[in-house]
């Protein structure tokens, strides 16, 4: 079976003038699935029934997601949704909302993403590293989760202003199912949104950062460093292996290069592992000078033990990177009390569930 949210339209257009059909009826599908929320065949009623049974009887579906859980934040702003698309593939996905400025009406809406269920890449302050790897979600389950909060949005009258690939495992690692993804998302005859509202976070795999820069896409792209040196980023990232610090900032700059857009690095304060004024020194100077910004999360709790470091020393490491002519700014957390923040995607409740 092939899910219809995986089509792009250009395929599309081969799929249905291949039955027999004029080719606007690709239009009308792609208008229904994206705007419509369709939950099966037979609600795609915007077409014949007989092209219908015809896509059946070409091996087509649609598979819809199951909402099993919803956590609001006490603020009302994060909103965690858990997803079932069956047995196996149970995924959280977030919503964050953030005030509007003055001159906007909406607030700006960022969903967060998974892109596989656990990680393989074992970060040992992440939950979800620490609950090893399942699978790769399909693209048409990544797009699925962006529609699932596109669908609640509008009943409020909002909707989706931003996307970030910073759920569950590593977008980079199920390379060509996120790109996939995003070009369904992206492409204006199909959920069109705007290339450049969207951030895909990496842990840092070369080939495919470059791979990534070589693609027409206009997306952002964030590398999650953590340290500033080998070392200590390979006690924090047990998997970066044959990807040094020196190695990345150089993808990081040929990314820059190739693409005309600055990179992020993101960087998880751990209090006393990595958030000292010395490694913050230590990290201005790898960076100074190539236009680099710097993210700090200040980590989130989780099962591992580590603790995130007070505000005075977040702003000592901040400081001391400003000093340096770095440009870096501190993550505004949010969701934490829903354990909805960065790392905590875990999935104790899937089991409970299960
Ligand atoms: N695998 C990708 C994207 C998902 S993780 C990556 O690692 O970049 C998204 C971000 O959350 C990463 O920057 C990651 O380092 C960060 N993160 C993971 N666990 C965290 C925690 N406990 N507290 C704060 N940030 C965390
Ligand atoms: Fe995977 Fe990112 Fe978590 Fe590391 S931080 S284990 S790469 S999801």
């Amino acid at each position: 079976m092939i899910d219809l949210y995986r089509v792009l339209p250009e395929e599309m257009d081969i799929l249905v003038t291949g039955l027999g059909q004029p080719r606007y009826r690709a239009e009308q599908l792609l208008q229904a699935l994206y705007h419509e929320s369709p939950k099966k065949m037979s609600d795609l009623h915007q077409v014949p029934s007989s092209m219908r049974d015809a896509l059946v009887k070409a091996g087509y579906t649609i598979g819809s997601e199951n909402e099993v859980h919803r956590v609001v934040s006490e603020d009302g702003h994060t909103t965690k949704i858990l997803l079932k698309f069956d047995e196996k593939t149970l995924i959280e996905t977030v919503l964050m909302q953030y005030s509007p400025s003055q001159d906007k009406t909406h607030p700006r809406s960022t969903v967060c993403v998974s892109t596989q269920v656990g990680c393989p890449m074992g970060c040992v302050f992440c939950a979800t590293g620490q609950m090893g790897f399942e699978k790769n979600l399909k693209a048409e389950e990544i797009v699925s989760q962006v529609l699932h909060f596109a669908h609640i949005l509008s009943q409020r009258g909002e909707h989706i202003t931003n996307l970030v690939f910073m759920g569950m495992g590593e977008p980079l690692a199920n390379y060509d199912e996120t790109i996939r993804a995003v070009r369904l998302l992206t492409h204006p005859r199909a959920f069109g949104l705007g290339q450049r509202s969207i951030t895909i976070s990496t842990v840092g795999i070369i080939p495919g950062i470059d791979h990534l820069a070589d693609e027409d896409l206009q997306v952002k792209l964030a590398i999650s460093l953590h340290a500033p040196n080998d070392e200590l980023r390979k006690k924090l990232v047990p998997t970066a292996g044959p990807h040094s610090v020196e190695d990345l900032i150089a993808a990081a700059k040929r990314y820059f290069k190739k693409t005309g857009r600055r990179v992020t690095f993101e960087y998880a304060l751990i209090d006393g592992i990595n958030d000292s004024t010395k490694v913050a020194s230590e990290l201005a100077y790898i960076l100074k000078g190539n236009g680099a910004h710097v993210n700090l999360i200040p980590m989130n709790p989780t099962a591992g033990g580590f603790q995130r470091p007070d505000r005075k020393r977040v702003l000592a490491f901040q400081q001391v990177l400003r000093n340096g002519d770095v440009n870096c700014t501190v993550r505004v957390e949010k969701g934490a009390e829903i354990s909805a923040a960065c790392g905590q995607l875990r999935t104790d409740i899937m089991k409970k569930i299960r």
